[in-house]
């Protein structure tokens, strides 16, 4: 296939494909292909022309940490492993620019919101007697959420914990520990 259309093809996928499997296929067999001509033919390619190829393919790359985090959704057995995927997938927005896949996002966390409402809470129910009150401790002198104004909650994953917002499902919103709280809670270990 000749270049021109390689390019126009790749940019009218990214433009109007809602399947960000179809799409990630097609990034990447586009970007193989322009790869190919460009070792035959560099001084086809203007400068802006490689930087919009760069771009593809780092949305490519955003597409799989997307797919992965949609594999974790389906896998999250409490609202605290429910609202770590909501984090990983709300960090991808801006990554995941083009329209169609903004609202595919949008869509993940719906579901996501629907799937969580059921499940468990989770937080400091692995914990012993002395971690359970230092935990209780950091939760009442956080800060409220700053988007709803309710109390925060520690919420805990194999890979570590955040402060969620206690409303989650209804509220996505979510911060890092500070240091001197995650001093805390490792003393108690
Ligand atoms: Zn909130």
């Amino acid at each position: 296939m000749d270049m021109q259309d390689t390019v126009a093809r790749l940019k009218q996928g990214i433009a109007t494909m809602a399947d960000e499997v179809k799409l990630q296929d097609l990034i990447l067999w586009s970007l193989q292909e322009l790869r190919a001509q460009y070792r035959q033919s560099s001084d086809l390619f203007p400068p802006d022309l490689i930087a919009d190829l760069q771009r593809a393919a780092r949305l490519a790359e955003a597409i799989h940490e997307f797919r992965d985090a949609v594999d974790d959704a389906s896998d999250a057995r409490t609202r605290d492993e429910a609202m770590d995927v909501a984090r990983q997938l709300e960090s991808l927005r801006a990554r995941l620019w083009p329209p169609m896949l903004a609202r595919r996002l949008d869509k993940e966390l719906r579901e996501l919101a629907e799937r969580a409402a059921p499940l468990p809470e989770a937080h400091t129910l692995k914990r012993g007697a002395i971690q359970r009150r230092i935990v209780v401790e950091l939760e009442s002198a956080a800060p409220p959420c700053t988007r709803c104004g309710k109390r925060v909650v520690l919420r805990e994953t194999a890979d570590g914990a955040f402060w969620g917002c206690s409303t989650f499902p209804r509220c996505f919103s979510s911060r890092p520990l500070k240091r001197d709280e995650w001093s805390s809670l490792e003393s108690a270990h």
